[in-house]
């Protein structure tokens, strides 16, 4: 893994969070995206090399949701860049690692999979590799 792509957190108004958000880093979200395949509506903000992904559910049965149901608003996942999300995935599911789901698009261009929190000490991981 290469760096921290993103820090995801799970909000539950974006137009709030939006503006809460450019109120702290003072700036703008560079890029809105709505993504059907997560139920998911999500903002993101650059922080130098790496990036703030905002996610708010759209539907009742989103991942999303159902993390704010359960432990309110807050950190959702940390987002790991690689070379190679297929690789990677493999070596990580031959080591014990608990993968949620198949590699699949995600926002902002990339190719993304999940890890249960439970393989990761609490915290749920994603991998994703730049869409070429
Ligand atoms: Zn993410």
């Amino acid at each position: 893994m290469k760096k921290i792509e993103h820090i995801g957190i799970a909000v539950s108004d974006i137009e709030q969070a939006n503006s809460n958000y450019a109120e702290l880093f003072n700036s703008t979200p560079y890029k809105e995206e709505e993504v059907a395949s997560e139920n998911v509506r999500t903002s993101f903000f650059m922080m130098g090399d790496s990036k703030i992904e905002l996610l708010q559910a759209t539907s009742e049965d989103s991942a999303i949701a159902k993390y704010i149901q359960k432990r309110g608003e807050g950190i959702h996942h940390i987002a790991y860049a690689v070379d190679n999300i297929i690789a990677e995935r493999e070596r990580l599911i031959n080591a014990g690692f608990q993968a949620i789901g198949d590699i699949k698009n995600g926002a902002d261009n990339k190719l993304v999979c999940f890890f249960h929190p439970k393989s990761a000490n609490g915290v749920l991981v994603e991998l994703c590799q730049e869409r070429g």
